[in-house]
């Protein structure tokens, strides 16, 4: 089996093993140790500003979206959505749920964000912007400067889910002003599903956290931040990822972190250069490193997706909504290289050909 998908990833063969290991008992020094030293290199990946804290909820990524909408923010907020594609909509039902007063920016499927999107919500006493700074529905990597300089002259908090684009395009919250990032477990770090984590930065702590009375026992912030002081979750974590994460992390500071991001830069430009023979399109907006859209001018892509999945045993991501006939999804992260490229290239050519020599 070969996965060219966004999460779960095709993983290393180091992490396979830690994964087949006994899971220890976790209330312990040892295993605290492990999740602060755990820390030190997410935190130092991803550029956090001094004074920032880390929470570790065992639940998907969705889960950390609505905790951090739920702890961040309240219903005298006025934020602004970029709501570009299935996970930007994610953060608008979150806030209808919640209560939260937003606006948005709606984006068409092909559309970049621009300046211009912008413009009409500045000086409107917006509170706090939401985006996925990667829409891994659509691939658009969003320019995080535009959405930074907006929070800095509007004195918006500055909150990124950054599940598809953290450890896969270069990420830097201190830069960018940014005061909470949101990951995943099975998305950059390609380890196994169901570790979610939610970066804060001071201010937005003290600010919010500290004041939101949420009522919700499981995603109290509050309990998580005193927890970890020493290392602890306030309930039983998913043990055996969190050893994952911790030998993931260790294998990129290895390597580098500038090598790590340098390499699958690589492995997505090798792609989409060579797609180019293929009687296929990829969107004109500047795309993440994590996925590449393979757009057909024939509604194909699911035949296209059983054949790669049934003759090939490879699997790619299909796209959910109305362009699902149309388009399908190559991830370039995890265990994934340019020699794999070209397999798969060759393996969507003869895919293709069957399909259309079918249609005609
Ligand atoms: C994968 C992903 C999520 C989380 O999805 P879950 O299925 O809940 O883990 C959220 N946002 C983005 C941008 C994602 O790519």
């Amino acid at each position: 089996m070969k996965l060219f998908t966004v999460g779960p990833t095709q993983m290393k063969k180091e992490i396979m093993e830690v994964g087949g290991q006994l899971v220890p008992y976790f209330r312990t020094k040892e295993f605290s140790n492990v999740m602060l030293d755990s820390d030190r290199l997410l935190q130092k990946f991803m550029h956090a500003p001094k004074g920032a804290k880390s929470i570790y909820l065992t639940a998907s990524g969705t889960a950390a979206m609505e905790a951090v909408v739920m702890n961040c923010l309240n219903s005298r907020d006025k934020v602004l959505v970029i709501d570009g594609g299935t996970f930007g909509h994610r953060f608008v039902q979150l806030c209808d749920i919640h209560e939260v007063p937003y606006e948005r920016v709606t984006l068409a499927a092909d559309e970049k964000l621009t300046e211009e999107h912008l413009k009409p919500f500045d000086n409107i006493g917006i509170t706090a912007l939401l985006v996925n700074i990667d829409e891994t529905s659509t691939g658009q990597l969003y320019d995080i400067q535009l959405l930074s300089d907006f929070c800095k002259r509007n004195s918006s908090y500055f909150v990124v889910d950054a599940i598809s684009s953290y450890l896969i395009d270069s990420y830097d919250m201190e830069k960018y002003g940014i005061d909470a990032t949101i990951i995943s477990s099975q998305k950059g770090l390609c380890i196994a599903p169901g570790l979610s984590v939610v970066v804060l930065s001071e201010r937005l702590i003290k600010d919010r956290v500290e004041n939101n009375q949420i009522r919700n026992l499981y995603f109290d912030f509050n309990d998580y931040l005193r927890n970890f002081q020493r290392g602890q979750t306030p309930f039983t974590p998913c043990v055996g990822i969190c050893m994952e994460m911790n030998k993931a992390l260790h294998l990129i500071d290895e390597q580098g972190e500038d090598d790590f991001l340098g390499y699958i830069d690589a492995v997505a430009k090798d792609f989409r250069e060579k797609v180019k023979k293929l009687p296929v399109s990829i969107p004109a907006f500047p795309l993440s490193n994590a996925v590449t859209p393979v757009i057909f001018d024939k509604p194909i892509a699911k035949k296209v997706f059983e054949i790669l999945k049934d003759e090939y045993d490879i699997y790619v991501n299909p796209t959910g909504g109305e362009r699902e006939p149309y388009v399908l999804r190559v991830a370039h992260i995890g265990d994934t290289t340019i020699e794999d490229n070209s397999m798969l290239i060759d393996c969507m050519e003869k895919a293709i050909k069957k399909v259309t020599e079918e249609l005609e």
